[in-house]
């Protein structure tokens, strides 16, 4: 190693506090406001709906529970197909399967590593009858929003948005959040904000967000007594949650700022490198950058073999692998992480269709194809791609290092 570890960890992306979000917690204190209604919470509400241009917001324990109920929302029943982004985190599919649901994975593009309309065109010859889509924005850049949505429109299929890791990106300047019937943010302790916890259902449909309330405070009907006619659920915010959003948000654009300048730091550092960075559309699309990732050159790859949960990999002079480099970074105290490992390659939904472009992607390997366009975009991403340490409190010096030592694990 020709540098010394970091004294203080380097984080992929860690929650980032300004102050004012005690302010608003000791105001949920002193008012006695600490359960699930309260100013924050109603204050939280309002400047997501004029943040993001969405008629309503209701705040929720978590963007898992929000995905839970656009689930009941759009009607997902126990046996219904429902196509869903492959690669994403768990979060963005179990709910259609809390439901009875059964997630049938669309491959993704290149082009923005997000649902491949032409793979979503696949599924909706082989499933016709399909009526929800779930779509998520990856590491904070916008999917092909207006493709997606097109198909969904001619397939009369209501469409779920996903932005839990892209509060703040804009489509054609227009906020993700905004483009399904039902959308869903998180403030997760790693998100681009957070609450430490919490999340959003977002939706210009009043009804729904009135059943969104309804059903995540336990579905009390309005009567003297605990009147129930429908299940009901704990999902809705706390007031104290709420305030550290509160005070978060003020800081939404400012952490957008700094997650780019990272971003441009490491392509810039990167540009006479084997890799790339994860990719967006210039002019159309304005992400995040809540994570910034690279992806390795095939030829540039040594080789990796990963097992369920082992891995090995052979170094070799002028090439590397995510692996070598996670490794790398943890010997130097710093946090990078594999992409997320698509859904149709996990254990638990094995038995789940998947589609890629080319159709059933069940059938398909890309190992037969080396050095070729891949027939599974999502495998191949997985495989060349990792997320490199993202924290918006990494100096200049730490993020000049990181470039160093990834350069390193080439030579
Ligand atoms: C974080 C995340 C979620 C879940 O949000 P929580 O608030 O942690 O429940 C859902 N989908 C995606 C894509 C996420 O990254």
């Amino acid at each position: 190693m020709s540098f010394k570890p970091f004294q203080n960890k380097v984080w992929l992306s860690s929650p980032t506090m300004h102050g004012e979000e005690l302010e608003y917690i000791i105001e949920a204190y002193s008012t006695n406001w600490m359960s699930t209604v309260g100013a924050n919470i109603n204050e939280v509400e309002k400047l997501t709906n004029n943040y993001i241009g969405c008629k309503y917001s209701v705040a929720l324990s978590a963007g898992t529970s929000a995905l839970h109920i656009a689930m009941k929302l759009a009607g997902v029943k126990q046996g219904d197909y429902v196509f869903c982004s492959d690669m994403t985190f768990s979060a963005t599919v179990n709910p259609v399967v809390y439901e009875g649901g059964i997630p049938v994975f669309i491959d993704s593009e290149y082009e923005t590593w997000n649902m491949d309309s032409k793979a979503l065109e696949k599924a909706f010859e082989l499933y016709p009858d399909v009526k929800v889509v779930v779509i998520a924005n990856l590491y904070g850049t916008p999917a092909k929003v207006d493709e997606i949505m097109a198909i969904c429109q001619k397939h009369n299929a209501i469409l779920i948005e996903d932005a839990a890791e892209s509060l703040g990106a804009t489509y054609k300047g227009q906020q993700t959040g905004t483009f399904g019937t039902y959308n869903i943010i998180s403030f997760n302790g790693n998100k681009i904000i957070t609450g430490s916890s919490g999340g959003m259902l977002l939706t210009d449909d009043e009804e729904a967000a009135n059943k969104a309330r309804k059903w995540s405070t336990q579905s009390r009907e309005n009567a003297p007594w605990y009147q129930h006619e429908e299940i009901g659920y704990n999902y809705r915010m706390s007031n104290v949650i709420a305030g550290v959003v509160r005070g978060q948000y003020k800081h939404l654009d400012e952490h957008i700022a700094q997650k780019k300048a990272i971003y441009y730091r490491y392509k810039e550092g990167f540009k006479d490198m084997p890799v790339s960075m994860n990719p967006f559309i210039e002019d159309v699309m304005e992400p995040n950058y809540w994570l910034s990732c690279l992806i390795i050159d095939k030829e540039a790859m040594c080789k990796q073999v990963r097992g369920e949960k082992e891995v090995l990999y052979i170094s070799e002079p002028g090439k590397s692998c995510p692996t070598e480099i996670l490794e790398t970074l943890v010997k130097y105290n710093a946090e990078g992480r594999p992409i997320w490992k698509p859904m149709h390659m996990q254990p638990i939904f094995r038995m789940n269709p998947f589609i890629t472009k080319d159709g059933n992607g069940r059938g398909l390997s890309n190992a037969y194809i080396q050095g070729k366009e891949s027939v599974i975009v999502n495998e191949d991403i997985f495989e060349r791609g990792l997320c490199l340490p993202s924290d918006n409190k990494m100096t200049v010096e730490e993020q000049d290092m990181i470039i160093e030592i990834i350069k390193e694990c080439f030579e």
